[in-house]
């Protein structure tokens, strides 16, 4: 099987199995744990934000950052298909009572000028307007990068009507090596950024979040409530120091074989439509005459396994766990539909 279903599907490579074994660990709740400690400073100076704290996974991260940022009957800004949003749970609802102001976006990208048109005067018929949620890259809008340019509009409207901006990093590696951006241009933006080691960057657990000092103090003791304190996790965050010296640049492997996955993907007959490929998700719209599952089914008899978002929708994603051999027959077998 060559499994294109998510990148979350990664397994650890012998050189972080060999760094898990290796680690030091103690209890992370007492503070003890020397590996969660040098994960936490080594993503906070990358960063250069003033602190970190691991999770474990990315959606506590994300959510215990809205939790911070907001009060009960406040209103968070996204995307209409931000993961904060349609893909945890109603977690803003459940966790925070807050409630969702959805932007159209262009693919999962919002602009400066409709956050600024949805933040709520101060009027006690309105929810009170506390926090705008960026995804980047977008999962939902086929891993689309915003330009940074964007991303200083948007902290200009939240400086001026006193918001906080998070940003859903789950993928923010892959748009930092598209765009040849750096991480810390992104840490003096952001209030707060998750990022995820569970996905490109092949660890089988983990998150972290960043923020300032008093932040990331508060949201030590939320993650605590939300049953998220752990104790010897070092073996994990041990991955996740693995992860980040060495499977970041290699992200680029992986937003080639979308390409390439493109380009045979395009000449096919069953495909209408391809979102643009900026990093490593390729989602495919379907012909009207041929249901996204049913395009799956064909490739899983090829032994390609991909999903399918919607209706009319199928979505590969390319990781770490595809290799050169394995891409070859995925394009011969596409070809050969
Ligand atoms: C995967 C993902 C998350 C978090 O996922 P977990 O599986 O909880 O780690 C958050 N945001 C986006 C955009 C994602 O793709």
């Amino acid at each position: 099987m060559i499994d294109f279903r998510s990148d979350t599907v990664t397994k650890p490579s012998p050189g972080m199995l060999e760094a898990m074994m290796n680690a030091p660990v103690g209890d992370d709740v007492f503070g003890e744990d020397p590996s969660i400690n040098r994960l936490e400073s080594m993503a906070a100076n990358l960063f250069g934000m003033e602190e970190a704290l691991y999770c474990p996974s990315g959606t506590m991260s994300n959510q215990v950052a809205i939790r911070c940022h907001t009060q009960p009957g406040d209103e968070v800004v996204c995307a209409s298909n931000a993961h904060v949003y349609i893909y945890e749970g109603g977690g803003i609802a459940a966790n925070s009572g807050s409630q969702v102001r959805p932007i159209e976006g262009d693919f999962g990208r919002i602009r400066a000028e409709q956050v600024e048109a949805a933040v709520n005067p101060d009027d006690v018929h309105k929810a009170r307007s506390s926090l705008v949620c960026l995804e980047n890259t977008s999962n939902r809008g086929g891993g689309s990068c915003y330009d940074f340019s964007e991303i200083l509009r948007i902290r200009e409207v939240c400086n001026k009507n006193k918001l906080q901006l998070h940003l859903d990093g789950a993928r923010l590696f892959n748009a930092l090596v598209a765009r040849k951006e750096q991480a810390a241009e992104h840490g003096k933006v952001f209030d707060s950024i998750s990022i995820c080691l569970n996905k490109g960057l092949g660890c089988p657990i983990g998150s972290v979040l960043l923020g300032r000092k008093e932040f990331i103090r508060k949201a030590r003791r939320i993650r605590k409530v939300f049953g998220g304190g752990m104790r010897q996790a070092g073996f994990m965050a041990a991955a996740g120091i693995y992860a980040l010296e060495h499977n970041i640049e290699r992200l680029s492997i992986d937003h080639g074989h979308a390409e390439a996955l493109a380009s045979v993907l395009g000449e096919t007959g069953f495909v209408n439509r391809l979102f643009p490929v900026e990093t490593n998700i390729l989602i495919a719209q379907t012909r009207p005459d041929m249901p996204a599952a049913s395009v799956a089914g064909l490739l899983l008899k090829k032994d390609i396994q991909v999903i399918a978002i919607s209706s009319d929708q199928i979505r590969f994603v390319t990781h770490l766990g595809i290799t050169e051999s394995m891409m070859d027959k995925t394009l011969d077998s596409i070809r050969g539909l």
